[in-house]
């Protein structure tokens, strides 16, 4: 194993420090997932919290995306806290620590090869978080049932399941709003039927009903609000079990970011920049509102389906979600096992063990091989 070499100095970028101190013995609180609560790490006592802004009636704020894409300066303030950023050098992850000791592995892939990130100053900085829900006891208890589930899974599998260690990170998202303003047009397609007759094979004469379409041109217009369109900023955790673990309540359960939440948790710096988001996010949008506007069309099918949208008053935000993650290698590739840490939802990659499947074939051939015996 390497050890990673000690990180430089200029790496922790001293900001504006918000500490929120234990009154028993003055260490940094933490947030436990499992008390609900800013929990001392060296001697448990708890305290009340209801977030940093929830007393002042802080709104989740919206940033408008033209001037943040033309001045990113606008969306940028600092983390509250101090800040170390590793970047693993085999799965490129970038991961902030925040007012915590940084790990010595990569969290995403279990690498020691991670170095020192020189953070540019043009990170956007998160507006809001969706604070840990489910502990990791929680979840080690959904993981022993989702390997329960999986056939034909090496016991590695199990074994880093039940044993290897559990991460509790929060992921960069980008969300997005819009108002969207839709012109349509399109040929609706009404059915009609028509009688034919033909020869069957005995050469009698019979009829059939035979299904036509009448085209006729149609257009509308329709309004509608998108709210919180998700494109995860994330590179660390493979994409297609993001997106099987989604959805996160990110319209009703936001809170204001405060470093109090993070402090203690990795956090991973988003890969995805703002511009390539937003592309996503419009993208995203336009293939909905294109479904939309073909149930808008009149009939029992449609063709040459043109949308013109007006996209207005476009905001975004910068927030991070939870999630646990379990990542292990078998072979020569990196399996992960990903958790929401808000709603529980497990999807998890696993390789096949081919000794089992063997073995379970060989079984089923025995068990063939006596009952053709006795069927004799
Ligand atoms: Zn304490
Ligand atoms: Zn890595």
């Amino acid at each position: 194993m390497v050890t990673p070499p000690p990180l430089p100095e200029s790496v922790q970028h001293s900001t504006a420090i918000g500490k929120h101190p234990c009154a028993e013995c003055g260490a940094n609180l933490e947030w436990s997932a499992r008390k609900q609560a800013l929990v001392c790490p060296y001697c448990g006592t708890t305290a009340p919290w209801q977030g940093a802004h929830a007393q002042t009636g802080d709104a989740i704020a919206e940033l408008d995306l033209e001037r943040a894409l033309r001045d990113p300066a606008i969306t940028r303030k600092n983390w509250g806290a101090e800040l170390k950023e590793v970047k693993c050098q085999s799965c490129h992850a970038v991961s902030v620590f925040v007012d915590s000791r940084v790990a010595q592995r990569c969290d995403f892939c279990g690498s020691p090869a991670i170095v020192a990130h020189e953070d540019q100053g043009d990170a956007i900085t998160p507006q809001s978080i969706l604070p840990f829900k489910i502990s990791d006891g929680q979840i080690r208890d959904l993981i022993k049932k989702w390997y329960r589930t999986r056939w034909f899974a090496p016991n590695r599998l199990k074994t880093a399941a039940l044993t290897d260690t559990l991460h509790g990170i929060y992921l960069p998202y980008w969300t997005f709003d819009a108002h969207v303003d839709a012109h349509w047009r399109a040929e609706a397609g009404h059915y009609y039927y028509v009688t034919e007759s033909y020869r069957d094979s005995s050469g009698h004469s019979q009829t059939r009903q035979v299904q036509k379409v009448r085209w006729v041109p149609a257009s509308g217009r329709l309004r509608h609000f998108f709210d919180d369109e998700l494109v995860p900023g994330s590179s660390g955790v493979h994409q297609q079990l993001l997106r099987a673990v989604e959805p996160f309540p990110t319209q009703t359960d936001l809170k204001p970011y405060s470093p109090e939440y993070v402090r203690g948790w990795t956090v991973e710096r988003y890969q995805i920049g703002l511009a390539d988001a937003a592309a996503l996010g419009r993208r995203q949008m336009d293939s909905k509102l294109h479904t939309m506007c073909a149930s808008q069309v009149p009939g029992d099918t449609y063709r040459n389906l043109q949308v013109h949208a007006d996209y207005q008053g476009r905001t975004f935000k910068h927030i991070l979600v939870p999630v646990w993650l379990v990542s292990y290698t078998y072979g020569r590739k990196t399996f992960q096992i990903l958790a929401n840490g808000y709603t529980g939802q497990i999807a998890g990659e696993r390789p096949y063990s081919w000794v089992k499947i063997f073995l379970a074939s060989l079984a089923a051939l025995i068990v063939l091989g006596i009952v053709l015996y006795f069927m004799q």
